[in-house]
């Protein structure tokens, strides 16, 4: 069994280019409802925790390694894959499942998830996947939304009804979305139009903003980063101990390190201040 249980998609226009697993879901547009329950009782539990690529957002990585008691880099260093795809113009972090026959979540119990409060964004959002048009500039994008219909999901078959919005604010979707949405504004950047490549410098930059935010603080705080750039109305000291704080900020570092933008300022008197490394 192999299951749709993923993150976001980029769409193009027609139902003929949309990717593979979204091809025989449902459309879920406005106020559309469908019906769906998930608890322990249903035959299937916790079979939709096994052989599934999860894609990890920097909210998911930061929240798993504080569940879990690892810092960033041993988190990504334990539990992720990060595969070479040549044709995406930045890296992806996987969850990676465990080496039985099965491919079993690490964090998958016969109680249910022991990482619940910090489950992954797509956990929380199966059955729905969410679709991405093409960066266009100045186009704020608009997501769409899709209602995954797996054969092994019983939840389908009970009664209660949801639209997407009820879904996503019941499983703390929409508690996290600000910062979900400063890093799909990253990734799908009109900058990236064309097929524009970073550096490898930036790209490695990016890693560890987005996905490594312990080494992040060590940046920030022990390199001469705060003698170079002024942060305007940043509080120094929340980032020093606020983790979401820290990621927010690390999002508008990315887009004056990577695209240019003047979202963080160089202070004039620092030498070499618009260098995006320590
Ligand atoms: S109802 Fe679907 S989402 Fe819930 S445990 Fe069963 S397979 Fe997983
Ligand atoms: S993180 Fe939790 S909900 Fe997601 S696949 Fe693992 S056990 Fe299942």
């Amino acid at each position: 069994m192999s299951s749709s249980k993923s993150a976001t998609f980029n769409v193009a226009a027609g139902p003929s280019e949309l990717p593979e697993a979204l091809r025989n879901s449902r459309q879920l547009q406005g106020d559309a409802t469908f019906c769906f329950d998930c608890n322990p009782k249903l035959g299937c539990f916790t079979d939709c925790c096994a052989n599934i690529n999860i894609l990890l957002t920097p909210a998911d990585v930061l929240g798993l390694a504080r569940r879990t008691g690892l810092t960033t880099r041993e988190f990504l260093d334990r539990h992720t894959l990060v595969p070479i795809t040549e044709n995406l113009h930045l890296p992806i972090v996987m969850l990676r499942m465990d080496d039985t026959a099965e491919k079993r979540c690490p964090f998958v119990t016969a109680a249910g998830c022991s990482v619940y409060e910090a489950r992954p964004w797509a956990c929380r959002m199966y059955p729905i996947g969410m679709g991405l048009p093409p960066a266009r500039a100045g186009v704020e994008p608009e997501p769409g939304y899709f209602l995954f219909q797996d054969d092994f999901c019983h939840g389908h078959k009970e009664s209660r009804t949801w639209t997407v919005e009820q879904w996503q604010r019941d499983q703390g979707v929409l508690a996290l979305e600000e910062v979900e949405k400063g890093f799909r504004d990253l990734v799908g950047h009109p900058w990236f139009i064309g097929g524009r490549k970073l550096d490898p410098r930036r790209i490695e930059m990016f890693f560890m903003v987005a996905y490594d935010l312990d080494t992040f603080r060590k940046f920030v705080f022990e390199t001469t980063f705060l003698k170079r750039f002024d942060l305007g109305d940043e509080p120094v000291e929340v980032l020093r101990t606020d983790d979401r704080a820290l990621l927010r900020f690390g999002f508008r570092w990315l887009r004056f390190a990577m695209f240019g933008e003047p979202t963080v300022k160089p202070k004039p008197q620092a030498a070499g201040a618009a260098e995006v490394a320590p």
